[in-house]
């Protein structure tokens, strides 16, 4: 049978081997780390478990398609849960609110507790849901590299109602014309960062977001979302997929236009296939350096990245769900400092996840795991010690402020993530989370494509290549990519 070589554990090299191996191609995948997963992953302290990286987790079925593929029940092998508290958000002047999965409810405790009528809420949810019908089968379950995507019917629809798909104003201007209450219109303007990008330069076509947590529904694994990584890993072993840990690869091997296999340790590994699952802009830079640069590509702005504190908390908070928000007073200022500055407002917006309100021996009895992350800018050599340890304090601060409490005395166990570890461990250019940003309203559809278009036999997936970063849409392009294995 075919050879096919993966660069790279990540959730979409895991999803492509799976993929590859039901197809019938012999696979092996290489990976830098010790462990399978890159940013999805987990660490444990004294008791505390932490995932390591992506915390909400959307479109389930993307996983569970994976385990049909391969005729398995994915009932046996993946178990999660529907939320029904999306989020908890709290502002300084007391103000909380639950945004309850049923929309109706949302709606009505919007109205209530922030007087916003109730019918702006349902309108945004629906013209959401409008631009994900339209978009979703163009975007994001096909290739825009490819003549047809472009020329299909339903693409010919969508480029019709292109005004309402938002393509022509800012996400931050659509939601003031949404809503009366600035606290909703922060409220979904957070959804941009939902890929890292600035909710004041995005395009308005990125409000399809709030349809996926809302209208389709937020969920979580039962075992933590490293269970998504774990799950994936074990289907693909039990495919006869072989995994090389602590294998680093250092170029991937080109021969007359055709790449023929990869080297790892000065040793060259042959195959018929090769799919890099590695940072699209750092694998042009090191394992792709002796090849065509796609130049506009690589010097596209990229996204955000961010900084976390995993804090073993000895106290628990009663309010707190599982994903809590704690806004910024000023969210216009908080995002200039990250896009525009390079730096990190006094006062962020501080996100706390924590899967032992769901996951109860992810914490000691009576404790919680806090996963508190703020959005900062990607890394430009900028003085981070020093950032980090500004920002140990405002959040700290804020935390004291809006829940009342001595954060700092309760604090047992800690440690850090940020934008040079984020590039460190998992070869993410600048540490950005989501590769490059869709700040501009033609980034937003244009990553790099599934495949090579100079160099044969060689394929590209994962969350800085098309359709996008995330773990859906990670998945996904592996699921696009498969389209044209075979085809080159
Ligand atoms: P990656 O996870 O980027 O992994 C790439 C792998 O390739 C790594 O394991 C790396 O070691 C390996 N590699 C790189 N170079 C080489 C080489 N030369 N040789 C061998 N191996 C190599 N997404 C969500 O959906 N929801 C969230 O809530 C969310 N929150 C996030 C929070 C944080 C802090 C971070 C960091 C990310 C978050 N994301 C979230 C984004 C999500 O994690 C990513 O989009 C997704 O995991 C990317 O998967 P990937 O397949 O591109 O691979």
């Amino acid at each position: 049978s075919q050879k096919a070589l993966i660069i790279g554990s990540g959730i979409a090299g895991i999803a492509s081997s799976i993929r590859l191996a039901v197809q019938g191609y012999q696979v092996e995948v290489f990976e830098a780390n010790s462990y399978p997963g890159g940013k999805l992953s987990e660490i444990t302290l004294k008791g505390y478990r932490f995932d390591a990286g992506p915390s909400l987790f959307t479109l389930p079925e993307q996983v569970e398609e994976l385990f049909r593929l391969a005729g398995k029940d994915p009932k046996d092998h993946f178990d999660y849960e529907k939320l029904e508290v999306a989020c908890h958000y709290f502002w300084e002047d007391g103000k909380q609110i639950k945004a309850w999965a049923d929309i109706h409810r949302f709606a009505e405790e919007v109205e209530t507790k922030l007087g916003e009528p109730a019918q702006n809420v349902r309108e945004a949810l629906r013209s959401s849901a409008f631009i994900y019908e339209h978009l979703a089968p163009l975007f994001m379950h096909r290739s825009l590299h490819q003549f047809g995507t472009w020329t299909n019917p339903q693409a010919l629809k969508s480029y019709l109602k292109m005004g309402k798909l938002g393509i022509f104003s800012t996400m931050n201007q659509a939601n003031e014309r949404q809503f009366q209450n600035p606290k909703l219109v922060q409220l979904f303007n957070r959804y941009a960062t939902y890929n890292g990008s600035d909710p004041y330069q995005t395009p308005a076509t990125l409000n399809i977001i709030p349809h996926l947590e809302f209208n389709i529904g937020a969920y979580f694994p039962k075992k933590g979302m490293h269970d998504i990584t774990m799950s994936l890993y074990r289907l693909a072993v039990d495919l006869g997929v072989g995994f090389h840990f602590n294998a680093k690869v250092e170029e991937i091997l080109v021969e007359n236009g055709k790449a023929v296999g990869v080297q790892v340790n000065g040793q060259s590994h042959p195959a018929d296939l090769v799919v890099n699952n590695m940072d699209m802009v750092n694998a042009y830079k090191s394992i792709l350096r002796k090849q065509k640069q796609p130049k506009k590509l690589l010097e596209q702005p990229k996204s955000s990245s961010a900084l976390i504190f995993y804090w073993g908390v000895k106290k628990e908070f009663q309010e707190l769900g599982l994903h809590n928000i704690l806004f910024s007073e000023d969210y216009q200022t908080e995002f200039e400092h990250i896009f525009k500055k390079g730096s990190i407002y006094e006062d962020p917006t501080v996100y706390i996840n924590i899967t032992s309100t769901h996951k109860s021996d992810d914490a000691p009895e009576g404790c919680m795991n806090w996963f508190t992350m703020i959005n900062v800018p990607n890394n430009q050599g900028q003085d981070w010690d020093s950032l980090i340890q500004e920002a140990r304090k405002n959040i700290i601060s804020k935390v004291n402020r809006v829940l009342k409490t001595d954060l700092e005395s309760l604090i047992e166990v800690e440690e850090i993530l940020e934008p040079r570890t984020i590039e460190s461990k998992t070869s993410s250019a600048n540490g950005a989370l989501y590769g490059n940003s869709s700040n501009n309203r033609f980034a937003a559809f244009l990553r790099h494509a599934n495949y090579s278009s100079d160099i044969k036999n060689l394929y590209f997936c994962g969350g800085s290549v098309h359709p996008g970063g995330g773990i859906p849409l990670s998945l996904l392009s592996a699921k696009i990519m498969m389209g044209f294995v075979g085809d080159s």
